[in-house]
């Protein structure tokens, strides 16, 4: 694609990626085949070129965005299914993300959109704050009746539609705290590796029970799993939201509590059970590489960051339990297989392990999680959760497995099958207990 910088535009580093990657772009389209919002909405304007081709005039013009651009903006999912199509190499996620920094910037959304955001951008990264706000919401859950609802085939999101998609999508009970940052838990029998584990924020609330698997399978395994003390929220959630200031900060205090550690006592890795936080942490070396004082060490971290099942693939798990034809769906969230480009490392594992392990047709269409995407674009969030359930239900599973605590809370909402994370059935199948399966 041709594009028209002005040589001091170039100058802005930014901007020279953002011309690198429109340059890749040859507009195809078959990036559009497998963009969600295209395949429900047929609007060119929410595929992947289409947006591609908003990005470039709002950049090149250097101009505000105007509401048509931020609309079509809003309702990329940043699922990235568009660049695992692309046969041209294009980095869509650079683009959106930066696209998303300018709306940030530059465009001034309706005052409730606004508080909206705001109010998501500082209570999600928070552990101690979201417990409160779910609790709060649970309260709620009852007036989602009394809530109006979408019109049919919307998507338009309205602040009731977002109110009740909030209330709606807050769990019945919380569960105890997990393990505090700080813990070491040693490995049994001999070490054979030392690596840190990721809080997460969200999940620590939810379900402290998936961290508590990956440890169990870990240690039991000969891995000594430390919780890095100070550690925060990887950023993810607020860098989607555009507010990069924020998202830099925690990288940068994340990269500072990691390097002291490895510095310390030594990591082989550092691992993430929610894979939306992990494509994230791959990509600090690429967020911070204009930052002198912390570049190099970005780059390290990134290198270091690994998918659990990334990591227990080059363990040779032993299992213990005798599993009677438990069929899994397993659900490759977008953030493992687009974004991390892991697609079979989960799938072997459980099948090794015992299980008997099903594709879900249409696996590379997004169930409508992605961050705060089900709460923000609810309309469009439940088209794509009901037609993944649909999916999932095609394979006649006992059980789904995911390896994003976001895609679990999503299609636990639309199905009465027990919805798990990968690592609690590999934990299961090696000798730690069974998890919520009926
Ligand atoms: S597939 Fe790639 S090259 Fe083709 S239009 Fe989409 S982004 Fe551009
Ligand atoms: S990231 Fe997903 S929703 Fe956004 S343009 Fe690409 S395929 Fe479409």
């Amino acid at each position: 694609m041709k594009t028209e910088f002005s040589l001091t535009q170039l100058a802005d580093p930014d901007i020279a990626e953002a011309d690198k990657i429109l340059r890749a772009c040859v507009h195809c389209g078959f990036c559009t085949a497998t963009c969600p919002t295209y395949v429900l909405l047929g609007d060119e304007l929410d595929s992947p070129r289409g947006r591609i081709y908003l990005i470039k005039d709002m950049l090149e013009k250097d101009k505000p965005p105007t509401q048509e651009v931020v609309k079509h903006i809003d309702r990329c999912l940043s699922c990235l299914a568009c660049m695992t199509t692309c046969p041209s190499g294009v980095n869509y996620m650079h683009l959106v993300d930066q696209a998303r920094v300018k709306i940030e910037k530059d465009y001034t959304r309706p005052l409730t959109e606004r508080a909206l955001r705001a109010v998501l951008a500082w209570v999600l990264p928070r552990p101690g704050l979201f417990r409160a706000s779910m609790m709060l919401a649970r309260l709620g859950r009852p007036l989602t009746g009394l809530l109006p609802a979408a019109k049919a085939g919307s998507a338009s999101p309205t602040l009731w539609g977002r109110i009740k998609a909030m209330l709606t999508l807050a769990p019945g009970g919380l569960p105890p705290r997990g393990a505090a940052g700080g813990s070491v838990f040693p490995a049994q029998g001999t070490r054979r590796g030392r690596v840190a584990l990721l809080q997460g924020c969200a999940q620590q609330v939810l379900a402290p029970r998936i961290n508590q698997a990956a440890i169990n399978l870990l240690t039991r395994h000969g891995v000594e799993v430390v919780l890095v003390k100070d550690e925060q929220c990887c950023g993810a959630l607020t860098h989607h939201l555009g507010r990069d200031a924020d998202a830099l900060a925690r990288a940068r205090a994340n990269i500072s509590v990691w390097t002291a550690e490895a510095d310390r006592n030594g990591l082989d890795a550092i691992l993430m059970t929610t894979s939306g936080c992990g494509t994230v942490i791959k990509d600090y070396g690429f967020m911070l590489r204009e930052d002198r004082d912390f570049a190099a060490a970005a780059a390290k971290v990134s290198a270091l960051a690994k998918d659990i099942t990334e990591y227990l693939g080059g363990i040779d798990l032993q299992p213990r339990q005798q599993l009677h034809d438990i069929v899994v769906a397993y659900h490759s969230a977008c953030s493992l297989q687009h974004g991390q480009k892991i697609t079979q490392a989960p799938k072997e594992l459980l099948s090794k392990n015992g299980f008997v392990v099903k594709d879900v047709p249409e696996s590379h269409l997004c169930c409508g999680s992605a961050g705060t995407y089900n709460i923000l674009q609810p309309d469009i969030a439940n088209r794509l959760r009901d037609r993944k359930v649909a999916n999932i239900a095609m394979v006649k599973p006992d059980v789904i497995a995911a390896g994003n605590i976001g895609c679990m809370v999503q299609i636990a909402g639309g199905t009465s099958v027990p919805v798990v994370h990968t690592v609690e059935l590999l934990d299961w199948a090696t000798g730690g207990p069974r998890p919520g399966l009926n």
